[in-house]
Protein backbone atom coordinates (compact mmCIF):
# COMPACT_ATOMS: atom_id res chain seq x y z
CA UNK A 1 0.00 0.00 0.00
CA UNK A 2 1.29 3.64 -0.60
CA UNK A 3 2.27 5.39 2.03
CA UNK A 4 -0.02 9.30 1.85
CA UNK A 5 0.32 10.10 5.28
CA UNK A 6 3.61 11.53 7.39
CA UNK A 7 3.92 13.17 11.02
CA UNK A 8 7.08 15.02 10.95
CA UNK A 9 8.98 15.97 14.41
CA UNK A 10 11.58 18.52 14.65
CA UNK A 11 11.54 21.80 12.91
CA UNK A 12 15.41 22.76 13.16
CA UNK A 13 17.83 23.35 10.87
CA UNK A 14 17.03 20.48 8.83
CA UNK A 15 13.76 19.71 9.32
CA UNK A 16 11.85 22.62 7.99
CA UNK A 17 14.08 21.96 4.59
CA UNK A 18 12.94 17.96 4.12
CA UNK A 19 9.63 18.40 5.82
CA UNK A 20 9.08 21.32 3.17
CA UNK A 21 10.43 18.94 0.40
CA UNK A 22 8.21 15.82 1.26
CA UNK A 23 5.04 18.24 0.80
CA UNK A 24 6.38 19.65 -2.23
CA UNK A 25 6.17 16.00 -3.89
CA UNK A 26 2.69 15.64 -2.41
CA UNK A 27 2.52 13.81 0.57
CA UNK A 28 -0.06 15.62 3.00
CA UNK A 29 2.45 16.67 6.23
CA UNK A 30 1.47 16.85 9.63
CA UNK A 31 4.17 19.14 11.82
CA UNK A 32 5.00 19.37 15.41
CA UNK A 33 7.69 21.71 16.80
CA UNK A 34 8.20 21.82 20.32
CA UNK A 35 8.45 25.88 19.99
CA UNK A 36 5.43 26.74 17.99
CA UNK A 37 7.27 29.64 16.27
CA UNK A 38 8.52 27.52 13.61
CA UNK A 39 5.47 25.49 12.24
CA UNK A 40 4.63 28.43 10.97
CA UNK A 41 6.56 28.34 7.68
CA UNK A 42 5.21 24.69 7.24
CA UNK A 43 1.53 25.51 8.45
CA UNK A 44 1.42 28.25 5.37
CA UNK A 45 3.05 25.24 3.31
CA UNK A 46 -0.14 23.28 3.29
CA UNK A 47 1.48 21.39 6.77
CA UNK A 48 -1.87 20.36 9.28
CA UNK A 49 -0.19 21.01 12.81
CA UNK A 50 -0.10 18.89 15.56
CA UNK A 51 -0.52 20.23 19.51
CA UNK A 52 1.74 17.16 21.11
CA UNK A 53 3.70 14.01 19.66
CA UNK A 54 0.77 11.53 20.91
CA UNK A 55 -1.57 13.83 18.79
CA UNK A 56 0.45 13.92 15.79
CA UNK A 57 0.02 9.90 15.55
CA UNK A 58 -3.43 8.90 14.50
CA UNK A 59 -3.19 10.63 11.05
CA UNK A 60 0.63 10.04 10.10
CA UNK A 61 1.63 6.36 8.54
CA UNK A 62 4.83 7.25 8.86
CA UNK A 63 7.00 9.48 11.55
CA UNK A 64 9.86 11.12 11.31
CA UNK A 65 11.92 12.70 14.16
CA UNK A 66 14.68 15.28 12.72
CA UNK A 67 15.63 16.51 16.36
CA UNK A 68 18.97 17.57 18.49
CA UNK A 69 19.81 14.01 20.24
CA UNK A 70 19.31 11.33 22.68
CA UNK A 71 17.62 12.96 25.34
CA UNK A 72 14.79 14.96 22.43
CA UNK A 73 14.10 11.60 21.29
CA UNK A 74 13.54 10.06 24.58
CA UNK A 75 10.87 12.47 25.32
CA UNK A 76 9.41 12.31 22.06
CA UNK A 77 8.71 8.83 22.32
CA UNK A 78 8.05 8.57 26.27
CA UNK A 79 7.04 11.47 27.41
CA UNK A 80 3.77 12.53 29.09
CA UNK A 81 2.68 13.64 25.45
CA UNK A 82 5.11 11.17 23.76
CA UNK A 83 4.69 8.88 20.61
CA UNK A 84 4.48 5.74 22.90
CA UNK A 85 1.06 7.00 24.18
CA UNK A 86 -1.17 6.47 21.44
CA UNK A 87 -1.76 3.63 19.78
CA UNK A 88 1.03 2.85 17.86
CA UNK A 89 0.45 -0.49 15.85
CA UNK A 90 1.88 -0.67 12.75
CA UNK A 91 3.27 2.92 12.40
CA UNK A 92 6.74 3.64 11.32
CA UNK A 93 9.02 5.76 13.04
CA UNK A 94 12.16 7.23 11.29
CA UNK A 95 14.37 8.61 13.41
CA UNK A 96 16.72 11.04 10.64
CA UNK A 97 18.29 12.84 14.05
CA UNK A 98 22.22 11.94 14.95
CA UNK A 99 22.16 10.01 18.06
CA UNK A 100 23.41 7.27 19.59
CA UNK A 101 23.49 3.73 18.59
CA UNK A 102 22.08 2.79 21.76
CA UNK A 103 18.99 5.09 22.42
CA UNK A 104 18.01 3.34 18.57
CA UNK A 105 17.81 0.38 19.54
CA UNK A 106 16.33 0.87 23.19
CA UNK A 107 13.29 2.70 21.15
CA UNK A 108 12.91 0.09 18.57
CA UNK A 109 12.98 -2.48 21.21
CA UNK A 110 9.67 -0.39 22.82
CA UNK A 111 8.40 0.11 19.28
CA UNK A 112 7.97 -3.29 18.31
CA UNK A 113 6.51 -4.34 22.14
CA UNK A 114 4.11 -2.16 20.48
CA UNK A 115 3.86 -3.59 17.24
CA UNK A 116 5.42 -0.68 15.46
CA UNK A 117 8.81 -0.08 13.40
CA UNK A 118 11.72 1.92 14.53
CA UNK A 119 14.33 3.06 11.52
CA UNK A 120 17.39 4.97 12.48
CA UNK A 121 18.09 7.07 8.90
CA UNK A 122 20.65 9.80 10.03
CA UNK A 123 21.91 11.66 6.94
CA UNK A 124 25.18 13.35 5.81
CA UNK A 125 24.57 16.62 3.95
CA UNK A 126 23.51 19.86 5.30
CA UNK A 127 21.00 23.02 4.76
CA UNK A 128 21.66 23.48 0.96
CA UNK A 129 21.65 19.55 0.76
CA UNK A 130 18.24 18.74 2.48
CA UNK A 131 16.75 21.80 0.58
CA UNK A 132 18.03 20.45 -2.81
CA UNK A 133 16.77 16.65 -1.80
CA UNK A 134 20.47 16.02 -2.14
CA UNK A 135 21.35 14.20 1.15
CA UNK A 136 23.12 10.97 2.03
CA UNK A 137 20.80 8.35 4.08
CA UNK A 138 22.42 6.11 6.02
CA UNK A 139 19.65 3.27 7.60
CA UNK A 140 19.75 0.64 10.20
CA UNK A 141 16.25 -1.78 10.22
CA UNK A 142 15.29 -4.36 9.51
CA UNK A 143 15.15 -5.29 5.99
CA UNK A 144 11.28 -5.83 4.64
CA UNK A 145 10.42 -2.37 6.49
CA UNK A 146 13.46 -0.91 4.84
CA UNK A 147 12.12 -1.35 1.17
CA UNK A 148 8.67 -0.09 2.67
CA UNK A 149 10.52 3.10 3.66
CA UNK A 150 12.84 3.65 0.88
CA UNK A 151 10.94 5.35 -1.89
CA UNK A 152 9.93 8.31 1.13
CA UNK A 153 13.90 8.86 1.72
CA UNK A 154 14.28 8.70 -1.71
CA UNK A 155 12.12 12.22 -1.73
CA UNK A 156 15.00 13.61 0.33
CA UNK A 157 18.23 12.14 -0.48
CA UNK A 158 20.62 11.49 -3.72
CA UNK A 159 21.40 7.88 -1.83
CA UNK A 160 19.35 5.64 0.95
CA UNK A 161 21.48 2.87 1.88
CA UNK A 162 20.72 0.49 4.63
CA UNK A 163 24.26 -0.77 6.42
CA UNK A 164 23.05 -2.62 9.00
CA UNK A 165 19.99 -3.58 11.89
CA UNK A 166 19.08 -1.03 14.00
CA UNK A 167 21.58 1.35 15.51
CA UNK A 168 23.69 0.63 12.43
CA UNK A 169 22.50 3.68 10.61
CA UNK A 170 23.99 6.16 13.60
CA UNK A 171 27.20 3.70 13.83
CA UNK A 172 27.70 5.24 9.96
CA UNK A 173 27.15 8.38 11.03
CA UNK A 174 29.02 8.97 13.89
CA UNK A 175 31.96 7.47 11.76
CA UNK A 176 31.55 10.11 8.92
CA UNK A 177 30.77 12.94 11.86
CA UNK A 178 34.52 12.04 13.31
CA UNK A 179 36.31 12.39 9.97
CA UNK A 180 33.98 15.58 9.67
CA UNK A 181 35.88 17.09 13.02
CA UNK A 182 39.41 15.99 11.27
CA UNK A 183 38.35 17.92 8.21
CA UNK A 184 37.54 20.92 10.00
CA UNK A 185 39.87 21.35 12.61
CA UNK A 186 42.34 20.48 9.19
CA UNK A 187 41.10 22.76 7.21
CA UNK A 188 41.22 25.03 10.05
CA UNK A 189 44.67 24.79 11.12
CA UNK A 190 46.12 24.98 7.18
CA UNK A 191 44.43 27.85 7.03
CA UNK A 192 46.12 29.91 10.27
CA UNK A 193 49.61 27.77 9.33
CA UNK A 194 49.81 29.86 5.70
CA UNK A 195 48.08 32.82 7.23
CA UNK A 196 51.46 32.69 9.81
CA UNK A 197 53.64 32.31 6.56
CA UNK A 198 51.82 35.58 4.88
CA UNK A 199 49.58 33.27 2.18
CA UNK A 200 46.61 35.19 1.41
CA UNK A 201 43.63 32.89 2.68
CA UNK A 202 41.74 32.82 -0.40
CA UNK A 203 45.34 31.94 -2.54
CA UNK A 204 45.22 28.60 -0.06
CA UNK A 205 41.44 27.88 -0.69
CA UNK A 206 41.80 28.18 -4.41
CA UNK A 207 44.80 26.22 -4.60
CA UNK A 208 43.09 23.32 -2.12
CA UNK A 209 39.97 23.77 -4.27
CA UNK A 210 41.91 22.91 -7.36
CA UNK A 211 44.03 19.49 -5.68
CA UNK A 212 43.05 16.36 -4.83
CA UNK A 213 41.76 17.69 -1.53
CA UNK A 214 38.95 19.82 -2.93
CA UNK A 215 35.51 18.93 -1.96
CA UNK A 216 32.02 20.52 -1.37
CA UNK A 217 32.96 21.11 2.31
CA UNK A 218 36.07 22.98 1.64
CA UNK A 219 34.11 24.82 -0.76
CA UNK A 220 31.40 25.98 1.25
CA UNK A 221 33.97 26.60 4.64
CA UNK A 222 36.64 28.47 2.84
CA UNK A 223 33.62 30.96 1.97
CA UNK A 224 32.41 31.12 5.31
CA UNK A 225 36.58 31.29 6.64
CA UNK A 226 36.97 34.20 3.87
CA UNK A 227 33.68 35.98 4.67
CA UNK A 228 34.32 35.64 8.52
CA UNK A 229 30.89 34.27 8.55
CA UNK A 230 29.90 31.86 11.19
CA UNK A 231 26.60 31.28 11.13
CA UNK A 232 25.07 28.10 11.95
CA UNK A 233 24.54 25.81 9.19
CA UNK A 234 25.94 22.68 11.35
CA UNK A 235 26.28 24.10 14.50
CA UNK A 236 29.55 23.42 16.46
CA UNK A 237 27.65 21.77 19.35
CA UNK A 238 26.04 19.26 17.44
CA UNK A 239 29.57 18.47 16.05
CA UNK A 240 30.54 18.27 19.64
CA UNK A 241 27.83 15.92 20.57
CA UNK A 242 28.32 13.72 17.84
CA UNK A 243 32.47 13.52 18.67
CA UNK A 244 31.05 12.86 22.27
CA UNK A 245 28.84 9.93 20.99
CA UNK A 246 31.64 8.44 19.21
CA UNK A 247 33.43 8.58 22.08
CA UNK A 248 31.04 7.02 24.11
CA UNK A 249 30.95 4.15 21.39
CA UNK A 250 34.61 3.52 22.28
CA UNK A 251 36.58 5.93 19.29
CA UNK A 252 39.99 6.78 21.37
CA UNK A 253 42.24 6.50 17.78
CA UNK A 254 44.50 9.74 18.45
CA UNK A 255 43.14 12.18 15.85
CA UNK A 256 39.99 11.11 17.32
CA UNK A 257 41.20 12.25 20.87
CA UNK A 258 42.22 15.30 19.40
CA UNK A 259 39.04 16.55 17.83
CA UNK A 260 37.03 15.11 20.80
CA UNK A 261 38.73 17.65 22.98
CA UNK A 262 38.85 20.61 20.75
CA UNK A 263 35.34 20.58 20.09
CA UNK A 264 34.48 20.15 23.75
CA UNK A 265 36.94 22.69 24.59
CA UNK A 266 35.07 25.22 22.05
CA UNK A 267 31.55 24.64 22.63
CA UNK A 268 30.82 26.64 25.31
CA UNK A 269 31.76 29.58 24.11
CA UNK A 270 31.20 29.06 19.97
CA UNK A 271 28.64 25.92 20.63
CA UNK A 272 25.88 28.37 18.77
CA UNK A 273 28.21 28.89 15.77
CA UNK A 274 29.12 27.21 12.77
CA UNK A 275 31.02 24.30 13.33
CA UNK A 276 33.99 25.96 11.20
CA UNK A 277 33.83 28.87 13.96
CA UNK A 278 36.60 26.39 15.30
CA UNK A 279 39.10 28.21 13.79
CA UNK A 280 38.37 30.91 16.27
CA UNK A 281 39.02 29.03 18.65
CA UNK A 282 42.17 27.60 17.27
CA UNK A 283 43.52 31.29 16.50
CA UNK A 284 41.59 33.47 19.24
CA UNK A 285 43.93 36.14 19.20
CA UNK A 286 43.67 37.00 14.84
CA UNK A 287 40.00 35.99 14.74
CA UNK A 288 39.95 38.44 11.74
CA UNK A 289 43.05 36.92 10.15
CA UNK A 290 40.67 34.94 8.35
CA UNK A 291 39.27 37.73 5.93
CA UNK A 292 43.51 38.36 5.22
P1 LIG B 1 18.52 22.42 15.28
O1 LIG B 1 18.38 23.47 14.24
O2 LIG B 1 19.27 22.73 16.52
O3 LIG B 1 17.05 21.88 15.64
C1 LIG B 1 16.86 20.94 16.66
C2 LIG B 1 15.42 20.50 16.68
O4 LIG B 1 15.25 19.58 17.78
C3 LIG B 1 14.42 21.64 16.94
O5 LIG B 1 13.22 21.37 16.24
C4 LIG B 1 14.20 21.54 18.44
O6 LIG B 1 12.98 22.10 18.90
C5 LIG B 1 14.18 20.03 18.62
N1 LIG B 1 14.41 19.63 19.99
C6 LIG B 1 15.55 19.74 20.71
N2 LIG B 1 15.38 19.26 21.95
C7 LIG B 1 14.09 18.83 22.03
C8 LIG B 1 13.32 18.22 23.03
N3 LIG B 1 13.85 17.94 24.23
N4 LIG B 1 12.04 17.90 22.74
C9 LIG B 1 11.51 18.17 21.54
N5 LIG B 1 12.19 18.75 20.53
C10 LIG B 1 13.47 19.07 20.77
O7 LIG B 1 19.24 21.12 14.68
P2 LIG B 1 19.46 20.69 13.16
O8 LIG B 1 20.68 21.36 12.65
O9 LIG B 1 18.17 20.74 12.41
O10 LIG B 1 19.89 19.16 13.41
C11 LIG B 1 18.94 18.17 13.78
C12 LIG B 1 19.68 16.83 13.87
O11 LIG B 1 20.30 16.53 12.62
C13 LIG B 1 20.80 16.82 14.92
O12 LIG B 1 20.87 15.55 15.50
C14 LIG B 1 22.05 17.11 14.08
O13 LIG B 1 23.21 16.59 14.69
C15 LIG B 1 21.71 16.39 12.79
N6 LIG B 1 22.33 16.91 11.57
C16 LIG B 1 22.41 18.26 11.34
C17 LIG B 1 23.01 18.71 10.17
C18 LIG B 1 23.16 20.19 9.88
O14 LIG B 1 23.94 20.52 8.97
N7 LIG B 1 22.47 21.08 10.54
C19 LIG B 1 23.49 17.80 9.22
C20 LIG B 1 23.35 16.44 9.46
C21 LIG B 1 22.77 16.00 10.64
P3 LIG B 1 12.90 23.67 19.29
O15 LIG B 1 12.70 24.39 17.99
O16 LIG B 1 11.75 23.75 20.19
O17 LIG B 1 14.21 24.02 19.95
Amino acid sequence: MKIKNIGWIGLGKMGIPMAQKLINVGYAVTVYNRSKAKIEALSSAGASTAESPVQLVPQSEVIFLMVSDDQATREIFTGETGLLNAPVSGKIFVNMSTVSPGISQEMARMCREKQSFYLDAPVSGSVKQAEEGQLVIMVGSEEAIFHQVKPLLDQLGKLTLRVGETGAGNSAKLAINTLLGFYAQGLAEAVIFAQQHGIQTQDLLTLIGNSALGNIFTKIKGEAIVANNFQPAFALKHIAKDLRLAQQEGSHTPLAEVVQNTFQQAESTLGEEDVMAIIKHLNPINESAATN
